[in-house]
């Protein structure tokens, strides 16, 4: 079974909207065990559209239009799949209660305009839009499904995840599943954790193992083919067994674990306080995007001036004259001194150049060091980070909690 995504919209095409109801609709299809051949993107005009439908159904047994079902003049996708289809427009009555209806709810009379979104191909299944007014449809022709849904994701996603895909489910004959999962690293780039996983990245045949960088992580993804679920997990599992043996502590979470939640879990009955100065912050805010992160989180600070650290975290005016702020003992008293003033069990620091100015003739643009002190030690690690200024202030906050990450894993 084939299927195709057609995206509508000259606001795509120009660039101004992201097509990411694709990528939704096709990692969905993945998951059911369809294939996705083809994207294709056509703008708001009929004769285009026409032919990108004509040519999906020439070669694919479902085509997969989203957008261009609104009121406006300019949305035309209902009277082409009609044209398509040789099955005239004809007014459901269902369709336009249901579009008077949501206009009811908010005290607002309906607009004439909005009557054309009830006038649908004769025959179609109409599927429910329970946030906006634009219906979905399936339209079958020679043996060939059209399925046309709306173009704003959060109406789009609901009526895929609640009729599209059950519907396909039951009258498609189901092949295969494909099903992945990601193993996310962060500490060693994308060649050295090439080099330990090098003899998985060459498995061929049903399960398949991709390495994929970003900045400050590196995301292994193991992919397989199988007849079901059951069989597809216990395929992944396997390898994953295997990947993590040459892995080890490097991988802090799968599919959609973060960082910042491993750590949160680490942390158990710990307390951290936290001094920012080049992360700006930025480590706070990806611990408190944790719920439940208050027992552990105590306070913050992010002291930004020199004058911020002398008042706020007691640095002494000396330490940061003869050393400057971007150093090894000014990042160690910090990670102290957040610790002991904010009454912690963990005190961590930041402190660096993010750029693109302030670089000095020892002291480059990424040189970052991070502190990290409990009631037994300090430890400050040193990086060269580079990218622009949010980049590297990223890759400081991922290096942050992956040195708590590591320590608490102790
Ligand atoms: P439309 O139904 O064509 O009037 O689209 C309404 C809105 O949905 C657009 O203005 C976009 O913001 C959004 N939209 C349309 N198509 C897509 C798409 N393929 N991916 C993401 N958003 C979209
Ligand atoms: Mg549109």
């Amino acid at each position: 079974m084939k299927a195709e995504i057609i995206g509508i919209g000259t606001e795509i095409l120009l660039g101004h909207t992201l097509n990411t109801n694709a990528a939704y609709i096709s990692r969905k299809l993945a998951g059911a065990g369809i294939d996705v051949y083809y994207h294709t993107t056509v703008g708001d005009n009929k004769n285009r559209l026409y032919e990108s439908i004509k040519t999906a159904l020439a070669r694919s047994d479902i085509a997969i239009t989203t957008g261009g079902l609104g009121p406006t003049i300019d949305d035309i996708t209902l009277g082409v799949i009609a044209k398509t289809a040789k099955s005239p427009l004809a007014l459901k009555k269902k369709i336009l209660r249901q579009i008077k209806r949501h206009f009811q709810k908010r005290g607002i009379k309906m607009p004439a305009n909005n009557i054309r979104q009830a006038y649908v191909p004769k025959g179609a299944i109409w599927l429910a839009n329970h946030i906006g007014t634009a219906p979905g449809l399936i339209v079958k022709t020679n043996k060939k499904f059209i399925i046309a849904l709306p173009g704003p994701p959060r109406e789009m996603q609901p009526i895929f995840e609640n009729e599209v895909l059950p519907f396909l489910e039951n009258h498609i004959f189901r092949k295969a599943v494909i099903l992945s999962r990601t193993l996310k690293t962060t500490g060693l780039a994308e060649s050295q954790v090439h080099d330990k996983i090098a003899g998985f990245l060459r498995l061929s045949g049903k399960t398949t193992v991709g390495i994929y960088a970003h900045p400050g992580q590196v995301d292994i993804k193991i992919t397989t083919k199988a007849a079901s679920l059951t069989q597809a997990n216990r395929n992944i599992t396997k390898i994953e067994k295997k990947i993590r043996l040459k892995l080890g502590k490097l991988v802090f979470g799968t599919d959609a674990q973060t960082l910042e939640g491993a750590v949160a879990r680490l942390l158990k009955t710990k307390t951290i306080s936290i001094a920012e100065s080049c992360t700006g912050g930025l480590i706070s805010s990806r611990l408190t995007d944790v719920s439940g992160i208050s027992k552990n989180l105590f306070a913050s600070v992010i002291a930004y001036s020199n004058k911020s650290k002398v008042k706020i975290l007691r640095i002494s005016p000396e330490t940061l004259r003869h050393y400057g702020a971007a150093s090894k003992e000014v990042a160690a008293n910090m990670a102290v001194n957040a610790r002991l003033l904010l009454k912690s069990d963990i005190g961590i620091s930041t402190t660096g150049i993010a750029g693109p100015s302030g670089a000095t003739g020892k002291k480059p643009v990424g040189l970052v060091y991070i502190g990290l002190s409990d009631k037994n030690k300090v430890i400050v690690k040193k990086f060269n980070f580079t990218g622009t200024r949010d980049i590297i202030k990223f890759r400081a906050s991922q290096a942050a909690l992956d040195t708590l990450r590591l320590h608490l894993l102790k």
